[in-house]
């Protein structure tokens, strides 16, 4: 059997580790070594580790090296009142992870690059007489083809080219809030280290330490009726203004967050969470989608990474025993709906009328945490 992966992101990377020995290829659209686009970081849930750790434990090993534990959660709000303060290990087989996109990146395409073709951008897809798939990609060269395959696998994001292709183009639910994300290089005088979030009403910061001496700082705040990012939002007073309680000063940790989001203002990447509904495969099973090309979700509790991780992984174990795109829906399909679910779930405090105070504290209750344990650890 041909296999063609659309995209070395997080699920495809390790999709064709997986497969290794078999006639896999993967295409990419950046170049080799081109990290470029992944300029923030971001935090792995333990349940990706877990995954690695039971089946690819050299990629569990490497992603350990690169990164920093997240083994802890607190939640204040913006005047340091502790609501949240939570071990992970409470709840988990293993701590997450703090790392850079970039690094992350390198990672995972490090294992695979032999059998990836760069700069080959998904445009077309044609059929050949066999009746198998033949994706057109666009290269410096221009349009070229590779032959036809068994199998092709979109695992190319959440704008995926392939299941525009194959299914249409997925149509996006927003959530409502307005998420930004910045990296802050020099970071050696920030006053905390592991996941930490603090609110002021329903608006949120988020920031951890990262390696390399850096931290990621993401802040989210509710949209107006539109649904539209207002571009008087988009400066460091507005920002500040949205982060200060009203009757105290702000703690040391979001005094520190404000004056960054002040000095890199103009690198914050500024986007709207969303959602798009589940699809695992189309064409009769000759497209099978995974990660966000298959079920990009909010990424309040993380799990964006953590689940394409999770879809590389099992994907890889489901072909190489001899099972088909159903046979992989079989056995992510009900898990992705628990967790996009919880995700959707878990994302009351960041909009009004929800009471953040009372909203948070019941994430210490035994339902949540009982939650939270299922999503760190049904992984087999
Ligand atoms: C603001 C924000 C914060 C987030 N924070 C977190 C977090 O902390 N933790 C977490 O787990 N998740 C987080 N996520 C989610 C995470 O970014 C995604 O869920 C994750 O990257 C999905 O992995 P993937 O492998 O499906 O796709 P991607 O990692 O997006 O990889 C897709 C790959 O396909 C390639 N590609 C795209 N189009 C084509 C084409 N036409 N032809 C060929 N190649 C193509 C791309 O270059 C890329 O290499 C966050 C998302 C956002 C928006």
């Amino acid at each position: 059997m041909r296999i063609g992966i659309i995209g070395t992101g997080v699920a495809g990377s390790l999709l064709a580790e997986g497969l290794h020995g078999f006639d896999v290829t993967a295409f990419e659209r950046v170049a080799p070594g081109d990290q470029a686009e992944s300029g923030t970081g971001l935090n792995i849930g333990p349940n990706a580790l877990k995954a690695l750790r039971l089946h690819l434990p050299a990629r569990h090993a490497a992603l350990r090296a690169a990164s920093l534990p997240w083994q802890r959660w607190f939640i204040d709000l913006a005047d340091g009142t502790r609501l949240f303060d939570l071990d992970l290990l409470q709840v988990a087989e293993e701590p997450g992870v703090r790392i850079r996109w970039s690094e992350l990146y390198r990672l995972l395409r490090a294992p695979v690059a032999a059998c990836t073709r760069h700069g080959h951008a998904l445009e077309a897809l044609e059929e050949d007489d066999a009746g198998r798939l033949v994706p057109v990609f666009r290269t410096k060269t221009g349009l070229v083809r590779e032959g036809g395959f068994d199998l092709l696998v979109g695992a190319d994001g959440r704008y995926s080219r392939l299941r525009a292709l194959a299914a249409g183009e997925a149509e996006g639910t927003l959530l409502g809030v307005c998420i930004w994300r910045l990296l802050v290089a020099d970071a050696a005088d920030c006053p905390y280290d592991d996941y930490g979030q603090w609110f002021q009403g329903n608006a949120r910061l988020l920031s951890f330490r990262v390696p390399g001496g850096a931290v990621y700082i993401a802040g989210t705040f509710p949209l107006p009726e539109d649904g539209q990012i207002p571009e008087a939002m988009k400066t460091a007073a507005a920002q500040r203004a949205l982060f200060t309680p009203a009757a105290a000063a702000p703690c040391d940790a979001v005094a520190w967050m404000l004056a960054r989001i002040e000095q890199h203002l103009a690198q914050i990447h500024w986007a709207r969470s969303a959602t798009v509904p589940v699809l695992r495969h189309a064409l009769d099973g000759r497209a099978l989608f995974l990660g966000d090309a298959a079920q990009a979700m909010v990424p309040t509790l993380g799990q964006g990474a953590t689940q394409a991780v999770e879809c590389g992984v099992v994907a890889a174990r489901v072909l190489r025993a001899g099972g088909d795109a159903a046979a992989v829906a079989a056995a992510r399909d009900a898990r992705v709906e628990f967790v996009r679910d919880f995700s959707m779930a878990a994302s009351d405090t960041l909009l009004p009328p929800v009471d953040v105070v009372a909203g948070t504290r019941s994430k210490m209750g035994s339902d949540f945490l009982a939650r939270l344990r299922r999503l760190y650890t049904e992984v087999d």
